[in-house]
């Protein structure tokens, strides 16, 4: 019975590579302010504040980094304190002895291997100790360059509810999300989600009667 109310809900709303562009283009109109949130001028400050943000918000990492960045603006300024300043001064994002050392395991292969610039690539990035797929991938699109799409707990929630994938890794989701999305589109698709999430397609209540997916999508409730 569940299965074919699924089948039917699926059905209704067409196959999703006719569905993803109308889902782009109204997210893009629908959250036009859809950008990263955090704060940052370089490509450095960009690494800290993604590696930074890993389970806090957006808005505790800007808070830090406005501070942070005028102490530390250099791969080699993170190795000149003591490793308990730095964890001070970056304490309010939680999980700081993780990240503190992170930090400076990231700024050392730097300067040792990438001549104290953020290399360019996901390959190279993900070497940086602290740095997973998710985090290289928001570095390298932030800078122009999206080589994947990020997966967080807003791009898989919505691309379930929309039935873009039905994987539950995030690698699998991010395989499934390539081959749908435009090229062109991957940096800005995971922005659209993420806001999307964040102000009507809540985990617990999706507010579907205000969304302007309703009938592009197989899960709506109305
Ligand atoms: S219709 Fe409902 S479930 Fe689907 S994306 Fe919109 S809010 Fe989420």
């Amino acid at each position: 019975m569940a299965r074919s109310y699924v089948h039917e809900a699926r059905r209704r709303v067409g196959p999703k590579r006719e569905r993803i562009r109308p889902v782009i283009e109204r997210l893009a109109a629908e959250h036009p302010d859809a950008v990263i949130a955090l704060r940052f001028l370089d490509d450095l400050e960009l690494l800290v504040s993604v590696m930074l943000s890993a389970q806090t918000t957006d808005i505790t990492v800007n808070r830090v980094t406005e501070r942070l960045f005028r102490k530390y603006r250099t791969p080699e300024d993170y190795l000149a304190v003591p490793l308990a300043e730095l964890e001070q001064d970056i304490r309010p994002t939680g999980t700081f002895r993780q990240k503190a050392t992170n930090l400076r395991g990231t700024m050392r292969l730097l300067l040792e291997e990438f001549d104290g610039r953020v290399p360019d690539t996901i390959e190279e990035l993900v070497r940086l100790p602290g740095v997973g797929r998710k985090t290289a991938n928001v570095v390298v699109a932030e800078r122009g360059a999206a080589q994947g799409i990020v997966v967080d707990t807003h791009v898989r929630r919505l691309s379930q509810r929309l039935s873009f994938t039905r994987q539950e890794d995030p690698v699998k989701i991010e395989r499934d999300l390539v081959r749908l999305v435009p090229r062109a589109d991957w940096a800005r698709f995971p922005h659209l989600l993420i806001w999307h999430g964040r102000r009507v397609c809540d985990a617990r209540r999706p507010r579907c009667e205000a969304c302007v997916l309703v009938d592009l999508c197989p899960s709506s409730r109305v």
